[in-house]
Parts: structure tokens; sequence; C-alpha cells
């Protein structure tokens, strides 16, 4: 039998672990965590994240200071509002929305942000850090993908896993993650040869490849853990639809434990961001970090 991995029940047992710990901060030492976000312009999708992402740190009891700026925002005035957040100890998790507009510098931003409030572990020092196997502000998508991993293996010891996709937000962190569990890690791409072949050798397999689908169970080892990171609307039947990049129906045939989508990887984005909030907050005040939140 198939495992259907519930990030959506995940995620919600992880904001309320966050929202139990936050409270505790508020009554025994009147420390109340803050998440900034910062959004320059008026992307759709952009805009969506960045409602969502208020209500959840409300939800679990955070302060949420949203800074929204118009889309010909000089990079001077970003930059001043990043130096501004640093230096707010009210403020213990900077995010600045991706993509930024054109004429802005998405590298000298992140790399401004104060890497101790970098809760979306962009920062070249946090990436660093990772890659050198210390302490560091981990991303937020494979962080909840390990979370899920650990949830449903235990240990990940001496597992082949193999990555799909190389950007620096998911496929390269996910395999440091996973080359941190000790797994034995192969990350894939477009100029991967045989990649059918690659990827039947993984006991888990990460999609984040950003194509609709493309992963189906002829790609997947019998009995593997089938992580699918992708997000993609699709049109069908003159609806739309999201799927991720993972075929579903042929991919759950084969796997051992698969994640969906919708339901699956994205819900514990926005849990991990808040995770993240309240181990920078923890960091910043000297107290113990909040155990199974973080890598
Ligand atoms: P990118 O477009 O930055 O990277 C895609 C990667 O996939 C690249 O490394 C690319 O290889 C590789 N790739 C593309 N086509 C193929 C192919 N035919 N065969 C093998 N590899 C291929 O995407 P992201 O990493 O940003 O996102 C990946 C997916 O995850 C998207 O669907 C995105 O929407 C989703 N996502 C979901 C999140 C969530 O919260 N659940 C958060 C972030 C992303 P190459 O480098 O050679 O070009």
């Amino acid at each position: 039998m198939t495992t259907i991995i519930d990030g959506k029940a995940f995620a919600a047992r992880v904001r309320g672990q966050v929202q139990a710990h936050v409270a505790r901060l508020v009554e025994e030492r009147g420390i109340q965590p803050g998440l900034a976000v910062v959004l320059v312009g008026e992307d759709a999708a952009s805009q969506v994240y960045v409602r969502n992402k208020h209500a959840s740190t409300i939800e679990v009891g955070m302060a949420s200071f949203e800074h929204r700026l118009a889309a010909e925002t000089s990079e001077g005035d970003l930059l001043a509002l990043v130096r501004q957040l640093n230096a707010d100890r009210s403020v213990h998790g900077i995010l600045v929305q991706l993509p930024l507009p054109p004429h802005l510098n998405s590298e000298l931003i992140i790399n401004t942000i104060d890497p101790a409030k970098d809760v979306d572990g962009f920062h070249i020092s946090n990436v660093g850090l990772l890659g050198t196997g210390q302490k560091s502000m981990v991303p937020c998508t494979p962080l909840g993908c390990l979370m899920m991993l650990r949830d449903h293996h235990g240990s990940l010891s001496g597992m082949n896993a193999v990555v799909v996709g190389r950007s620096n937000i998911v496929g390269k962190p996910m395999a440091q993650l996973l080359l941190g569990e000790s797994c034995t890690v192969t990350i894939a791409h477009s100029r991967t040869k045989d990649l059918v072949a690659v990827c039947r050798r993984a006991d888990i397999l990460v999609a984040a490849v950003g194509r609709p689908e493309m992963i189906t169970g002829d790609y997947v080892k019998p009995g593997a853990t089938v992580i699918d990171v992708g997000i993609n609307r699709v049109a069908r039947n003159g609806k739309t639809k999201l799927v991720g990049d993972v075929e579903f129906a042929s991919a759950s045939a084969v796997a051992g434990a698969i994640t969906p989508v919708p339901g699956g990887v994205g819900p514990m984005t926005i849990a991990c961001l808040l995770a993240n909030t309240l181990t920078a907050c923890c960091r910043a005040n000297g107290l113990p970090e909040p155990e199974g939140l973080t890598a």
C-alpha cells in the first residue's frame, strides 16, 4: 500500500508546535517573535503569498510587519528599509518576497539582510554555513521536505537520494540537507543523461523541475519515497488545475510513499517560515532552539 504523505496535516502540526512555543515565550519571557515581509510591486502571485504569510504569522501569535512598496522603489530606498529592519529588535525574521522588479539587484538586497534574520535562508552566509554543515537558516521548502522525510523514515542514513533540479532555492539546499542526513545524493538537471535510470536508483526521489507531471511512474523505483516540490497551474477541460512535477497516478502506483499536489510540500513551506522565525528569535535571545523544527 502506498502511503500518501499528508503535508497539510503535517504543516498544521508544525504550526501548532510553533504557536505553543510562541505562547510560552510571550508568557514566560515577554518575547514575541516578529516577522517582517517586504513586497515590492504588484505581482499577483506574490500578493497572495504575502497575504497568506501575514495571516499565518498572526495565527501563531507572532507579530507581522508588512512593508508594501511601489514597483518603482529605488534600490537605495529598499536597502535602507532592509537595514532599518536589521536594526529593529522586534523583528526576528526578514523576508523580501521574490521575484523583485528587474531594476533591483536581488542578490545585493538578499545579502544585505542580517544573516541571523534571513528566514528564507538565501543569504550567501547561510548558503555557505549549510554547505559546510554548520548551523544556519535553512530555506523553507527543502526544510519542509526534510521534516516530512524524517517523519516518515526516521533515519535516512545510507539511502540513495536523487534530487531532480539544481536551483539555489530548492534543488541545491535539498541535496545539502540530504547529504547532512548521510544519504548518497545525486543532483540531476536538464543535462543529465538517462534521467529515468538515474531516478530509478533513488530510495528518495525529490522532484523540483517546474515541469508539470514530468516524473511518471517509469522514473520511480518500486517502494521509493517521492517528494513532489512542483507547483504548476495547468488548463484541463477549460479549468485551471494545480499539478506537481510528478504524475501522481502513475508514480503513486509504484512508490512506497508520495506527497500529493496540492496538500504535500506546499503547506510545509509557510509552516517552515514560521519555524525559522521562531528559531531566529530563540537564537537572538540566547534561548534553546525549538525541538524538531530545525534541520
Ligand atoms: P527552477 O526553474 O529554478 O529550476 C528547475 C530545475 O529543474 C533546473 O535545475 C533545471 O535544470 C531542472 N530541469 C528543468 N527541466 C528539466 C528536465 N527536462 N530534466 C531534468 N531537469 C530539468 O525551479 P525551482 O527550483 O525554483 O522550482 C522547481 C519547482 O518547485 C517549480 O514547480 C516551482 O513552482 C516549485 N516550487 C515550489 C515551492 C513550494 O513551496 N512547494 C517553492 C519553490 C518552488 P537546469 O539547471 O539544467 O536548467
